[in-house]
């Protein structure tokens, strides 16, 4: 587990180091709100520990810039200050927790665990391949940041062949997953050639890197690879 932490004082900044490798944490010192973010926006964290009261920009602008870009690793914002308005505002700003300046560390090592077991159970929503990124909750589908616009079947189709990336999806699996239906039929058959052909168009169509392949005689693959 890696944990960026963002912290302008050096002491307090090595002292949690020291403290949360000892916990077998690998840990990531930024000590500026500058270097916290582009540290986050550059590298992978499982959490981020981030003083509020950093010189520049503070805590709460940099909290905004990071979620702003859509990024969404846990946030643990630590303060000196403890008003109902300080904690609303960083609540409010994107922080998963909060906890006030000075705390004792078995208390950060709790609530750092919780984080990331939250992080770890929450259902993945987003599924990415190559360009290609959908989001199971709002039902958008992108490429290259472009919206595709997708009927719901469409999209339903679409998720259902990331799901299964890198994989062979028949057309049988098609009819009982994403239609419903155990039945086997060559109109059925039909509709899912057409939804094929309409969703690949849509997602492959405008760019060079062809994700949807058909397999003859088997079925339909999404991956990156282009051969075959
Ligand atoms: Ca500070």
């Amino acid at each position: 587990m890696r944990i960026l932490v963002v912290e302008d004082e050096r002491k307090i900044a090595e002292a949690l180091k020291k403290g949360l490798e000892s916990e077998g944490y690998q840990v990531k010192l930024a000590l500026s709100g500058e270097d916290g973010f582009f540290c986050l926006t550059t590298e992978e964290y499982d959490l981020m520990l981030l003083d509020l009261m950093l010189p520049g920009r503070d805590g709460i602008e940099i909290l905004q810039s990071i979620r702003k870009k859509g990024i969404t690793t846990p946030i643990l914002l630590l303060t000196g200050r403890d008003t109902v308005e300080d904690r609303v505002l960083g609540l409010d700003s994107g922080a998963d927790d909060y906890l006030v300046k000075p705390f004792a560390f078995p208390e950060l090592l709790a609530r750092i665990r919780l984080l990331l077991r939250r992080g770890q159970q929450e259902p993945q929503y987003i599924l990415k391949i190559s360009d290609l990124e959908i989001n199971l909750l709002t039902h958008r589908a992108t490429r290259s940041e472009q919206l595709l616009d997708l009927t719901v079947k469409e999209f339903e189709l679409l998720a259902y062949l990331v799901r299964h990336q890198g994989h062979v999806v028949s057309r049988e699996m098609l009819a009982q997953d994403v239609w419903l239906t155990r039945e086997r039929s060559t109109p059925l058959d039909n509709v899912i050639d057409v939804n094929i052909a309409r969703l690949r168009r849509k997602v492959d169509g405008p760019f060079e890197l062809k994700l949807i392949r058909t397999i003859r005689g088997v079925g339909f693959c999404l991956g990156e690879s282009d051969h075959g």
